[in-house]
């Protein structure tokens, strides 16, 4: 397959972490017989210093004429870096919310899995921990109440706010239909959350989450509420799989996830549009007090390429043998130092991202 990737590489620790992941990338590549073209192009901070803006129309425009984007983190020291001295809408993370918006990614995913090499940073109770888990928070990204109407009023000398939650039945279908052609390739389950015992856009939510079910007969559905989603986070993670629920209750449960693996530099996610194309970066930030020392972890990265093949290019295989080499990695007792502990072996990013290559094929 020939594969076009636009690369924005970013701020602080992204120019090192994806360079681990283009390494890895290409040893796929090169051990599967496919072929990838790189287009790389700036955005956030490297985008201020070059251009004055954090987001170029040309960077908008390579990423549309490429099959997918591979990010770094942008950003920078938000106390000290000149780039927060800039109005809000000239700063590194406008970039991401124009481009967000630009390519129209709606669908935001974060996989929460935890190793059991690295199980003792787990926050959670031991007898948990050890259960392992391994699940997918789809959180729609575009719609309710972060872009409802919004307002603040005084009546008779008292303010008042009011913010609005809303959704279409359009908006709700497609992340649907997305929630469950990702459970097909993974272990066939949608745990859909919502609070549809109190709102009506929930019910809405509920209601149509059920009818696309009704084409995915392979696929369990089962709803929950949210109060209780984040209750079972904490008491059994391994019970979900794909979980699928709004904006907001999607940015709390998502944290909520990514903190009970109790690693950041392990956590990869992607976001996608109505077609295969989608946006790959880690979840985590720019880590600009550790960048450029050759420390940074760039397994959310590496990680993030992996969910890149599965996603935009099916090729699950090839996204197996990075996800294997990565856990072949940490079970040889390889780590970077954000992960490390005493008699495990410690490793720069780019010795990493070397050792995960060499274990492609
Ligand atoms: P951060 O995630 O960058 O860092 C938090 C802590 O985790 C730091 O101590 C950092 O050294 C460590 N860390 C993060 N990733 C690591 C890795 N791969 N390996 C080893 N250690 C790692 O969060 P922050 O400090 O709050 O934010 C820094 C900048 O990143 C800010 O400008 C923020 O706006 C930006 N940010 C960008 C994104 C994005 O690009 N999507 C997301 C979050 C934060």
């Amino acid at each position: 397959m020939d594969m076009k990737i636009a690369v924005i590489k970013g701020d602080g620790i992204g120019p090192e972490i994806v360079s681990e992941a283009m390494k890895v990338l290409d040893k796929v590549c090169a051990v599967c017989s496919h072929s990838i073209e790189y287009r790389e192009v700036l955005m956030g901070g490297a985008s201020i210093d070059a251009f004055g803006v954090p987001l170029t129309e040309e960077t908008i425009e390579a990423c549309r004429n490429s099959d997918a984007v591979l990010m770094g983190s942008i950003g920078g020291d938000t106390n000290t870096s000149p780039w927060y001295k800039l109005e809000p809408s000239k700063r590194p993370e406008a970039g991401l919310l124009g481009i967000r918006k630009a390519l129209n990614l709606f669908a935001n995913l974060r996989p929460a899995y935890l190793y059991k090499e690295l199980s003792q940073a787990c926050p959670l109770k031991k007898e948990i921990a050890d259960k392992g888990f391994d699940m997918l928070i789809m959180r729609e990204l575009t719609g309710g109440l972060y872009f409802g109407e919004r307002k603040t009023v005084t009546e008779n000398g008292i303010r008042k706010a009011i913010d609005t939650l809303t959704y279409t039945e359009e908006e709700i279908r497609r992340i649907a239909i997305k929630a469950f052609e990702i459970a097909r390739k993974r272990r066939g389950s949608v745990i859909s959350v919502d609070k549809a015992n109190v709102l009506d856009s929930s019910r809405l939510w509920r209601d149509v989450v059920n009818s696309v079910s009704k084409d995915y007969p392979d696929v369990k559905l089962s709803h929950m509420l949210v109060d209780n989603c984040a209750m079972q986070l904490v008491k059994d993670p391994s019970q979900f799989d794909v979980v699928l629920t709004e904006n907001m209750f999607g940015d709390i449960l998502s944290d909520e996830a990514s903190m009970i693996t109790g690693s950041i530099g392990m956590l990869s996610s992607a976001s996608l549009n109505d077609t295969k194309f989608g946006l790959y970066e880690p979840s985590h930030g720019s880590a600009p007090d550790i960048a450029g020392q050759n420390i940074a972890n760039p397994i959310a990265t590496i990680l993030s390429a992996a969910m890149m093949l599965r996603y935009t290019f099916d090729l699950d295989k090839e996204a197996d043998l990075i996800e294997k080499a990565v856990s072949d990695v940490l079970s040889e007792g390889f780590r970077t130092s954000d992960i490390y502990t005493e008699g495990t072996r410690k490793l720069s990013c780019s010795q990493m991202g070397e050792e995960i290559a060499r274990r492609i094929g």
